[in-house]
């Protein structure tokens, strides 16, 4: 369940971006005039290498900071939070997925898992639960298996779960297929969409494939939003 207090303008829309302006310090430019995402929905953000697709997850996340507008995540600006409680509140509403997984090695499956349950707030007992259930819903059969053990199918399996075992209200996956052949593309496509589904998130996948267009009903090209300044 998502964390009713964070919502303050009812749950119609997963995220809601408005007039958000973002720079790198040389040249790079995102500007997003209106861009809004479903809860339920799934949508390929598509580009080429460069356009921009991870800086606008990240401004999603909040990992970058935005200098003008809103960023809604289910009703809540994140731009009005900051520090600890912008953390906080990504890691009960955002489930991240990144192209090399980035799970913590030496560790096993659910102790990955379980510190992105910690970090979003959940107590010790709710993230070993959570955590086994969500390793289990993935066919993860050995929770306590170090990552590092496990094929590069399972960790892929380890970091869909690490994402979507809070229950967030929005996925954002970056491109998760990047590294994988198009048989194997396409399952890890099914198993991310099934994981959102299942947790009710809005979801994004960014990929700059374009064989990936054919299992989404909604694209977006992010270079509608980006600017590059020429240099003097
Ligand atoms: P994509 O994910 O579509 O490949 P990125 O969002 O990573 O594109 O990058 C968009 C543009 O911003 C690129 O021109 C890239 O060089 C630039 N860029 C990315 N990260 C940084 C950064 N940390 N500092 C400065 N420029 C960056
Ligand atoms: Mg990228």
């Amino acid at each position: 369940m998502v964390d009713a207090s964070h919502s303050i303008r009812g749950d119609i829309l997963g995220i809601e971006m408005t007039g958000v302006q973002f720079s790198y310090r040389r040249g790079f430019t995102l500007s997003v005039p209106a861009f809004q995402v479903g809860v339920g929905e799934h949508v390929l953000l598509a580009g080429s290498s460069g356009s921009g697709k991870s800086t606008l997850l990240h401004l999603i996340a909040g990992i970058e900071n935005a200098s003008a507008g809103e960023i809604r995540i289910r009703g809540t600006n994140i731009l009005g939070l900051h520090g600890a409680r912008r953390d906080t509140f990504r890691g009960k509403n955002i489930g991240m997925i990144f192209q090399t997984f980035n799970l913590l090695q030496g560790f096993t499956a659910l102790e990955n898992v379980m510190m992105a349950l910690m970090l979003a707030g959940y107590s010790t007992a709710d993230q070993h639960s959570r955590g086994q259930t969500a390793l289990q819903r993935l066919g993860i059969k050995d929770p306590h298996s170090p990552v590092e053990m496990l094929s590069v199918g399972q960790q892929q399996r380890v970091a869909v779960a690490r994402a979507v075992a809070g229950e967030p209200c929005v996925v954002l996956a970056d491109e998760p297929t990047a590294s994988l052949d198009p048989a194997n593309a396409r399952a890890a496509i099914d198993l991310i969409k099934e994981a959102a589904r299942a947790a009710g998130a809005a979801l994004i996948v960014t990929s700059h494939d374009p064989s990936l267009r054919e299992v989404f009903e909604r694209i977006v090209d992010v270079s509608q939003f980006a600017q590059t300044e020429v240099a003097q």
